[in-house]
């Protein structure tokens, strides 16, 4: 994956940083127009759009801060490095955007049944700077190398559809006498902010709470080491990740016969590159044999469902 020379990949390190701060601005620009729109509108449905983009703009500034951060090297405190740092930025844009959704569904619900006649001609011209605002931003970034501005340019397109979604109600509400259409578009987009906001408090909880990372099934890990011819069978095996990306293993490996250092290296090289391959950057093996009494062999008792695999 990383096969660039370290000028070029630095280079396009920049240029992310560079179109995600664009990209930033733009919707700090858009969101600012938004709430001074959707009051003027008297539109639930644009201030909807208006907390989706706030959260938006958290979460840009953010990753563009923590871009920074967390390229940071490690030090006495955190042994780690930085990179935990960026779910800092999750959690908070989270929260704001769960409060957000929430004032706006208490003010979208009353009008259900009290419909009130939004500005349509206003929500019009709104739906259609969201769609080129948010649409360039897509166009851009989607020529963008790195994963960050691809997942970004991802949302911006779920963005448009939403824009593109208050188009039509307010196209439908110029020519027909239908408020209650509002309030319907409204309280939709707060929920499909709440359903993400769901998935992404859920993902970096569990990151949290050291669960091992979802991409990885700790039994394929464990048979991985098991399956090498040398080894006798692996316990105390723990597997977990800083920030979703980078991944970290620690094992016990118990060797059928005993080995020199120079082969205990290549062993332990071996085992690293397998575990690369699934995508588990740090790794850290300790070896015995089956002589030796290990006091971690019980530890967290995971490993003794599958010591046999
Ligand atoms: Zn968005
Ligand atoms: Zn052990
Ligand atoms: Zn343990």
């Amino acid at each position: 994956m990383h096969n660039h020379s370290h000028e070029s990949s630095h280079h396009l390190e920049n240029e992310d940083v560079k179109n995600i701060g664009t990209a930033f601005f733009l919707n700090l620009f858009f969101t600012i127009v938004e709430f001074v729109g959707g009051a003027i509108t008297n539109s639930v449905a644009i201030l909807s759009d208006a907390v989706h983009d706030l959260g938006d703009c958290i979460s840009l500034g953010m990753s563009w801060y923590f871009q920074h951060i967390s390229k940071r090297a490690g030090n006495k405190v955190y042994t780690y490095g930085y990179k935990r740092f960026s779910l800092l930025g999750a959690i908070i844009t989270s929260v704001v955007l769960a409060i957000g959704s929430f004032l706006i569904i208490a003010k979208a619900v009353p009008r259900l049944f009290h419909p009130e006649q939004p500005d349509a001609r206003g929500m019009l011209l709104l739906a259609v700077l969201g769609v080129i605002i948010n649409g360039a931003a897509v166009l851009r970034l989607r020529k963008g190398h790195s994963i960050n501005e691809r997942v970004v340019s991802l949302h911006m397109l779920e963005d448009v559809l939403g824009w593109l979604a208050v188009l039509v109600g307010a196209v439908v509400m110029l020519f027909a006498n239908l408020p209650i259409l509002d309030p319907i578009l409204s309280i939709a987009i707060a929920f499909y902010v709440l359903t993400n906001v769901y998935r992404n408090v859920k993902e970096s909880l569990q990151i949290i709470l050291q669960a091992a990372p979802a991409a990885i099934d700790t039994d394929d890990v464990i048979r991985i080491v098991s399956d090498i011819p040398e080894i006798e069978s692996v316990h105390d095996v723990h597997v977990w990740s800083t920030d979703g990306q980078y991944n970290i293993m620690t094992v016990h490996v118990v060797l059928n016969k005993e080995k020199s250092l120079p082969e205990l290296h290549e062993l332990k090289e071996k085992i690293r590159r397998k575990l690369q391959s699934v995508g588990i950057q740090h790794v850290t093996i300790e070896f015995e044999t089956d002589k030796e009494d290990c006091s971690m062999e019980g530890c967290c008792r995971y490993y003794s469902q599958t010591e046999n695999l």
